[in-house]
C-alpha cells in the first residue's frame, strides 16, 4: 500500500479500480480475455510485436543512412527490448495464465520493467525507462488499432488515472462509472477541477509524475477531501474509507431537510443563494439542492465538444431548458468564456493563454459569434428571469463596447418584433484587479456585479490557476486578495449595485462566513456545495460574521487565515470542517 498526495479539488472517496488513460488518450479497454480466445490473442500479440519491430527497423535504416552507424544503434537497441526473450515471456505468460488481455499484459510487463530501472541507481538506466514507454506506447497502438476506445464510452465502474484531462473530456466522463478521477497536472481553480466538482465526481489533481507506479485495473482509493491517492490499499484502510462514503451520505441526507428552507442567518438576514451550473442538465440538480436560482450558467460549455459551431437555435435551446426549468428563479447567462485554458489546446503563438484572447475580448473580436449568443440570450429572456453577464472585463472600452452590441441586437429585434424583456439586466464579472481599481467608475454603467474569485486570485497573485507547480501559492484566502473583494463589495454597497461572489471561493465552508462578514449577500456556488453554504448560513450571525472578517482582515499570511477559519467553522458547524 502506499499513498500519494496530490490537490483536493472534488470532495467524496471513490474506491475501484484504476484506468489508465496516457498522454495519448489510449484506455486500456480489457483486462481478461476468454479462454477459448487465448491463442487468437498470442497471435495478435505477435503480429503487434512484428509491426513494431519493422516500423523500428525502417526508422534505423533511415537514421543510418542518413546520420552514420551510431546514431541508428539507438533503434537498435530499441527492437532487442522489443524481442526480449524474457519480457516476451513474461507477457505470454500473464496471456495463458491469467487470461489477461495483451494490451494489459503489455502495459502491466512494461511498467513493471520500467519500475525497476527507475529504481535502480543509475542515469543510464533511467533514461531506458523513456525507451520502455515508447515500446509500450507503440504496441498498444498496433494492438488497439481501429479500436482504440473513447473516455466517455467506459461501461463498468472504474477510476480514471490520466497525465491530464482537459474540461470537455472531464465533462464527457459518465458518472454512473467514473467513480473518480486522478490527474498527473492541473490545479485547483482549473476548468478540470470545476467540471469535476460540478459532476461531484471526486478528484484529486497535480499529483506529478505517478502513472508510472500504476497498472490498469489495480485498485485504489481517492480520497477526494483530503486530495490523497490510495494504490493497493489493505483491507483495514479500504474499511475506513468505505465508513467515510457512508458519512458523507448521511451526511448530505441530513441536509437534504434544509432544501427548501431559505438560507437566513440566525438574525434574520436573507442570503440569496445560487448555483453555477455548465449544462442545462444541471438545472435539476440545483433545484434539488435547494438553489435560490443560477448565479453563473458557463455558456461556453456549449462549445466545448462540439463538432460544428453551435446556432442560434443551438444557444436558445439550452437556455430555454434551463429556465424554464427553473420557473420563475434568476438565471444569469455569461456570455461566452472560451479561452485555451478550457480548450485545451493553445491557439498559434498564444504563449500566455490567460493573458491572451480569452473571454470578452475573443467576443469582441468575433462579433458574428457575440451577436448570434446575445440574440438567443435575448429571446430567451421572455420565458423567465434572466440576466446577462460579461467576463473578464478588464476596461471601460470593454464594457461599453459589449453594451452596445447588446443595444445594438436589441433595437434589432425590437424592430423584426420578436420579444424579450425589456428590463433585462446586464451586469459584469469582477475578476481582473484593473476592474476592482476602477469599480467606481463600472458601477455606474452597469446593474449588478459578480466576483469571479478563480480569476481574480491568478490574476491578483500572478499564480495559474491550473498549475500544480504554483499551486501552494493559488490562495484564496491571500491578504491582498481578501483586500480586494472587500473593495469590491464595499464599493457596490454605497453604489447600491447588487454584488455576489461567483468564484468556487463562495461555495467553500471555511470562507462563507468571512465573505458574509464582509457584507457579500448573494453567492453562487457549486451546486454540491449549496446544502452546506446554506447549513452554516443558518447558523451564524451577521455581527458574528463581521467580527470573524475584522479578525481575519488583520492577519498577514493566507495560511494564518486558513487556520483561523477552520476553527471557526468548527465551532459553528463541526461535521463541515475539514479533519
Ligand atoms: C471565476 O473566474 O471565478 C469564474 C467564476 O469564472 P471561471 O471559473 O469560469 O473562469
Ligand atoms: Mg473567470
Amino acid at each position: 500500500m502506499r499513498t500519494l498526495q496530490g490537490i483536493a479539488v472534488s470532495p467524496g472517496v471513490a474506491i475501484g479500480e484504476a484506468l489508465i488513460v496516457d498522454n495519448e488518450g489510449f484506455r486500456i479497454p480489457r483486462r481478461f480475455v476468454m479462454r477459448d480466445a487465448v491463442d487468437d490473442e498470442l497471435e495478435r500479440l505477435d503480429h503487434a510485436i512484428d509491426a513494431v519491430a519493422a516500423e523500428i527497423e525502417t526508422n534505423r535504416d533511415a537514421v543510418s543512412n542518413r546520420l552514420g552507424e551510431q546514431y541508428g544503434a539507438i533503434f537498435s537497441a530499441h527492437v532487442q527490448m522489443l524481442r526480449d526473450p524474457s519480457l516476451y515471456r513474461e507477457i505470454v505468460g500473464l496471456i495463458r495464465t491469467k487470461h489477461y488481455s495483451p494490451e494489459y499484459a503489455v502495459s502491466r510487463t512494461l511498467r513493471q520493467f520500467a519500475k525497476v530501472f527507475e529504481e535502480l541507481d543509475s542515469d543510464y538506466l533511467a533514461e531506458r525507462v523513456h525507451d520502455i514507454f515508447d515500446i509500450e506506447r507503440s504496441l498498444l497502438a498496433k494492438l488497439l488499432g481501429e479500436r482504440r476506445e473513447e473516455l466517455s464510452h467506459v461501461t463498468s465502474p472504474v477510476v480514471v488515472l490520466a497525465h491530464n484531462l482537459t474540461p470537455s473530456e472531464t465533462a464527457s466522463l459518465d458518472s454512473r462509472f467514473v467513480l473518480g478521477f486522478v490527474t498527473e497536472i492541473g490545479g485547483a481553480g482549473g476548468h478540470t477541477a470545476i467540471v469535476a466538482k460540478g459532476m461531484e465526481i471526486p478528484a484529486v489533481v497535480g499529483m506529478g509524475q505517478f502513472l508510472t507506479d500504476v497498472s490498469g485495473g489495480d485498485l485504489l482509493i481517492v480520497d477526494g477531501d483530503h486530495g490523497r491517492v490510495v494504490l493497493q490499499p489493505d483491507e483495514e484502510t479500504i474499511a475506513r474509507y468505505r465508513h467515510e462514503a457512508e458519512e458523507h451520505r448521511s451526511l448530505a441526507v441530513r441536509l437534504e431537510e434544509l432544501r427548501d428552507l431559505p438560507a437566513e442567518t440566525t438574525d434574520g438576514q436573507h442570503i440569496q443563494l445560487n448555483a453555477n451550473i455548465e449544462f442545462p442538465r444541471e438545472a435539476k440538480v440545483c433545484l434539488d439542492r435547494g438553489a435560490d436560482g443560477i448565479g453563473l450558467y458557463r455558456t461556453e460549455f456549449l462549445y466545448l465538444g462540439a463538432t460544428s459551431e453551435p446556432t442560434e437555435e443551438d444557444h436558445y435551446n439550452a437556455y430555454a431548458e434551463v429556465i424554464r426549468k427553473m420557473d420563475g428563479r434568476p438565471v444569469v447567462i455569461r456570455t461566452l468564456d472560451l479561452g485555451a485554458d478550457k480548450l485545451g489546446q493553445l491557439p498559434q503563438d498564444e504563449q500566455n493563454p490567460f493573458l491572451g484572447l480569452r473571454s470578452i475580448r475573443l467576443s469582441l473580436r468575433n462579433l458574428p459569434l457575440f451577436r448570434t449568443q446575445l440574440r438567443a440570450i435575448a429571446r430567451a429572456s421572455a420565458l423567465g428571469t434572466v440576466k446577462v453577464m460579461f467576463p473578464l472585463i478588464s476596461t471601460l472600452a470593454d464594457l461599453r463596447q459589449a453594451k452596445m452590441v447588446v443595444a445594438d441586437m436589441l433595437e434589432d429585434l425590437e424592430e423584426a418584433g420578436v420579444e424579450f424583456d425589456r428590463d433585462m439586466a446586464v451586469g459584469m464579472m469582477v475578476e481582473v484587479p484593473a476592474a476592482v481599481t476602477m469599480l467606481d467608475r463600472f458601477l455606474k454603467e452597469v446593474d449588478f456585479i459578480s466576483i469571479g474569485t478563480n480569476d481574480l486570485i491568478q490574476y491578483a497573485l500572478a499564480v495559474d490557476r491550473s498549475n500544480n507547480e504554483v499551486a501552494d501559492r493559488y490562495q484564496a484566502s491571500d491578504p491582498a486578495v481578501l483586500r480586494l473583494i472587500d473593495q469590491s463589495l464595499t464599493g457596490a454597497r454605497e453604489a447600491g449595485v447588487p454584488a455576489s461572489v461567483c468564484g468556487q471561493m463562495g461555495g467553500e465552508p471555511a470562507y462563507i462566513m468571512l465573505l458574509l462578514g464582509l457584507g457579500l449577500r448573494s453567492a453562487s456556488v457549486p451546486p454540491s456545495a449549496v446544502p452546506e453554504i446554506k447549513k452554516i448560513c443558518r447558523s451564524v450571525s451577521i455581527p458574528q460574521c463581521e467580527e470573524i472578517a475584522g479578525r481575519a482582515m488583520a492577519m498577514d499570511s493566507a495560511r494564518e487565515i486558513d487556520t483561523y477559519l477552520r476553527e471557526e467553522l468548527r465551532k459553528v458547524a463541526p461535521e463541515l470542517a475539514p479533519s
